[in-house]
């Protein structure tokens, strides 16, 4: 017999994790299987990184870290925020955290009351919705479609605005879309916001160093609703570094104070190696960002045109990030005799079963009729990919 709390029982399970772990059992059996599903860098840790880590070791950074994290990490972190988003976080301001999802969840459990409304702007990255779920927050959901490039307008949010919104999660460069908004866009949404006290906005920022048209826009660098602004981000995406799990917090004071008071009870410091590494990776040249950006370019371009090729697929092109979001709802009620493919979901595991692709279904994302593809991978399993794809979409009728 289970006795599994509501709280748990309340979670879904992580879509990006989900169809990882079924391609990874699929790849154990020896199937080809091409991996277009989970969001992460096929980069290896920029060499720099891994040495300042090895060093750690070796000059015993094995005790438990401050809380917060290490001042030098804190300290570099603040240099970040004023040298590349024009932002002021003093170190005390600053949270380390195992990776900007645990970020984010400290961020929510602080300031969410049960039945608070939080919004979120889809199409959105999956964990948004369950961790606002599990802080029992009140999840509002406002959309834009493929034919808006995936960004709401002012007007949506003003109007999804109640007496019981707390917070607003905004996410640019997006995952899964990888659209950008621009300086103009971002300050009409800081206009909003700043008419409401009370209500405050995640910015997620941790693509931000992967950015292919215009530039990155920090909604705290807007002085009118800095203090009603937590900043996200972390080593990740932009260094290579998923598996080090560092993630952090520029925040108002009071709520890095409540994110210290969790993380106390919860986690104590996070990793002493990977905060070292990624003090490292914060103080080194930008050669390597610089490298990776433009294979990402590079990888944008390939799978955008093989995609425009690909009949029935509606594809906007990403201005950021490494993930594209066709919409294929041409495909549902389609069949190739054997399988009706119904909605995204089906038909991500239609391509995984029949073309051997993995992607994820836009249900996750609250994007149904399309399809996440990351396209993080090399050239030549791109090409490769796209030509299952379409040989498997062929086949539907
Ligand atoms: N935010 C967004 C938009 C993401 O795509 C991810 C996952 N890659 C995260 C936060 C969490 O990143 P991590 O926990 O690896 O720092
Ligand atoms: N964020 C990545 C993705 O969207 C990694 C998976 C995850 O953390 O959920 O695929």
């Amino acid at each position: 017999m289970e006795y599994l709390s509501d709280r748990v029982k309340s979670l879904s399970v992580s879509q990006t994790l989900a169809m990882a772990q079924k391609s990874r059992e699929l790849k154990a059996k020896g199937i080809d299987i091409i991996s277009l599903g989970l969001g992460e860098p096929d980069f290896n840790t920029p060499d720099y990184i891994k040495e300042a880590a090895k060093k750690a070791i070796d000059e015993n950074y094995s005790k438990y870290p401050p809380v917060p994290g290490y001042a030098d990490l804190r300290e570099a972190i603040s240099r970040k925020f004023k040298v590349e988003n024009g932002v002021t976080y003093s170190p005390d301001q600053i949270i380390v955290s195992a990776g900007a999802k645990h970020s984010l969840i400290n961020v929510i459990l602080s300031i969410v009351n049960p039945g608070d409304e939080v919004i979120i702007l889809a199409p959105y990255w999956v964990s948004y919705y369950d961790q606002v779920i599990f802080a029992e927050g009140k999840p509002v959901v406002i959309g834009a479609k493929i034919e808006n490039d995936f960004k709401i307008r002012p007007e949506q949010l003003e109007a999804a605005i109640t007496n019981k919104t707390r917070l607003i999660i905004f996410n640019s460069p997006s995952n899964p879309t990888g659209m950008v908004y621009d300086r103009n866009e971002i300050e009409k949404i800081a206009r909003v916001v700043g008419k409401h006290e009370g209500v405050f906005i995640i910015s997620d920022e941790i693509y931000e160093h992967i950015i292919f048209t215009g530039e990155h826009v920090s909604l705290a660098s807007f002085d009118f609703i800095y203090d009603r602004v937590i900043t996200v981000n972390g080593v990740s995406k932009g260094y290579a570094m998923t598996g080090w799990r560092i993630g952090y917090i520029g925040a108002p004071l009071w709520i890095a104070k409540a994110c210290n008071k969790l993380q106390g009870q919860f986690t104590s410091g996070v990793c002493s190696i990977a905060q070292r590494a990624s003090l490292a990776a914060l103080q080194g040249n930008g050669d390597s960002q610089r490298i990776m950006k433009a294979a990402f370019l590079r990888r944008r371009d390939l799978i955008c045109g093989l995609l425009k090729e690909v009949k029935g697929i509606k594809v906007r092109i990403p201005q950021g990030a490494f993930y594209v979001m066709p919409d294929i709802s041409f495909y549902f009620g389609k069949t190739d005799g054997e399988t009706k493919i119904t909605n995204s979901d089906e038909l991500a595991l239609y391509l995984l079963d029949k073309a051997q692709v993995a992607t994820v279904g836009g249900d996750a994302f609250g994007a149904p009729e399309c399809l996440r593809i990351s396209y993080a991978t090399s050239d030549d399993l791109l090409i490769e990919a796209v030509k299952r794809i379409k040989g498997a979409l062929g086949k539907l009728r």
